[in-house]
């Protein structure tokens, strides 16, 4: 009798555990969101890795004490498989870098160099500054641009458009001679702030390869007003910025195994490099955060799906994307058990849904699964772009899906000093780890998935 009572018991304490998965997917989903609201651990998590690691450039040792925590702490969080994937990463160093205005007065200016960009001789390089709002303006210019700095002060016109300034300008600017390629900073802040970025050179060799740096966009203004006013406008700039050769380096994986059909894999990932202005708080580190929250959150809850969730951090999406060029190549023969790869890279900003590249079947079929978000604000569902990093599955036909977040202010921050973990909203964030940790629910127990 005691004993059969002590197995009452045990079963009854163990039920609400275990029970979770035999009901619908929908009410689970409930579920999750509720574990997941009440939960506060994915902010501490964020908080941590932005405090140990710092920032997190492609094949530095800071990129390495993050792949340490994250080892240690999906291993903490119980899931499986953990280990680090090798992939071989550019090693860009930045150095010591400034630039002057040296007329019509001397001053300061806030500067970073761009991503990749190339040094200038030591001592840097001084010349008069050629200021143009856009590409067609420098083309109508040509003839006064050799021998000068082109400061290309192309106003805010989105991410996708003005972008092209800071991955194209140096290319654009050296065609026609220039010595240097400045950009006002992709971003619509106004805070004094330099923001950087990969920037790109001619493929072919052809046209030389010329130092690139973003200003503040409060600077890159007054240049622009100086050279209006007929001024005299002269910069130095100095930058020891280096290209070293490759480093070894890891894309960090975890598991939450599948219980019935463990070869089918739903990919959970973000970008685990960063720029090294700031911390990459929301750009990845939060995505980092949503994708091992999310997972170990159900693994928390005593939720094992039908297939398993696989947690991928990527290496070097900000400068070579060779993380997800080798997830891809070193998975091949797997990927066409791949269900569904989500990325996550808009930042801990309020969650809106979700976009998917895939046919017209898979969006109708993710909009149907992520229907219970509606009361998160998060169950929209349209085609669009899955992630950077995810991009090297579509060849195999995997349905790739990016986590979109209501990210208007996400390029205040991007790629700036000013991505640190005081600009994340431990709230939004937790908003996130529920409406992914729910829809990864759904892609893994589901009956019939995307594809
Ligand atoms: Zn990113």
């Amino acid at each position: 009798m005691i004993r059969t009572l002590a197995l009452v018991l045990t079963l009854a304490l163990a039920a609400p555990l275990f029970a979770a998965s035999s009901e619908p997917v929908p009410v689970v989903m409930d579920q999750v969101i509720d574990a997941a609201l009440a939960d506060s651990s994915a902010y501490a998590l964020l908080e941590e890795l932005c405090d140990v690691a710092g920032p997190r450039l492609s094949g530095s040792a800071n990129y390495e004490l993050a792949v340490e925590w994250a080892l240690e702490r999906m291993t903490d969080a119980g899931l499986a498989n953990v280990r680090r994937e090798p992939v071989t990463v550019p090693h860009w160093v930045r150095g010591d870098e400034s630039a002057w205005l040296l007329e019509p007065h001397p001053s300061r200016l806030t500067m970073i160099g761009l991503g990749g960009s190339v040094g200038t001789p030591p001592g840097g390089i001084e010349a008069d500054v050629l200021v143009v709002s856009d590409f067609d303006e420098l083309e109508a210019r040509a003839d006064e641009a050799a021998g000068r700095f082109v400061l290309f002060d192309a106003p805010w016109d989105g991410y996708g458009r003005t972008v092209r300034y800071r991955t194209q300008g140096a290319i654009a600017a050296a065609r026609h001679g220039a010595v240097g390629s400045l950009i006002r900073s992709v971003t619509p802040a106004r805070d004094c702030t330099p923001h950087t970025g990969v920037m790109s050179y001619d493929e072919g060799d052809t046209i030389p390869r010329i130092p690139a740096a973003a200003l503040a966009v409060e600077d890159a203004a007054r240049l622009h007003r100086q050279f209006d006013r007929g001024l005299p406008v002269r910069v130095r700039l100095e930058m020891e910025a280096k290209w070293h050769d490759d480093v070894l380096s890891s894309n960090v994986v975890g598991e939450l195994p599948g219980r019935e059909s463990p070869e089918e894999i739903v990919v959970v990932s973000g970008h685990f490099d960063s720029w090294d202005a700031g911390c990459g708080a929301h750009d990845d580190g939060a995505g980092c955060v949503i994708a091992m929250e999310a997972t170990a959150l159900l693994h928390r809850m005593g939720l094992q799906p039908r297939r398993t969730i696989r947690v991928v951090l990527f290496a070097d999406e900000e400068m070579t994307q060779t993380g997800g060029k080798a997830y891809a190549a070193d998975h091949a023969d797997e990927l066409a058990n791949h269900v569904a790869a989500i990325e996550s890279d808009s930042g801990a900003f309020p969650p809106r849904g979700f976009t998917v590249s895939g046919d017209s079947l898979s969006i109708a079929k993710l909009a149907e699964l992520a229907a219970p978000l509606e009361s998160m604000g998060a169950s929209s569902v349209s085609a669009g772009w899955g992630g950077v990093d995810i991009s090297f599955l579509a060849k195999a036909g995997v349905p790739l899906i990016g986590h979109r977040t209501d990210n208007e202010g996400y390029f205040d921050y991007h790629h700036g000093p000013s991505d640190t973990i005081d600009k994340v909203d431990p709230a939004d964030l937790q908003r996130n780890v529920a409406v992914v940790a729910a829809l990864l629910w759904a892609l893994a127990e589901s009956e019939s998935p995307l594809r």
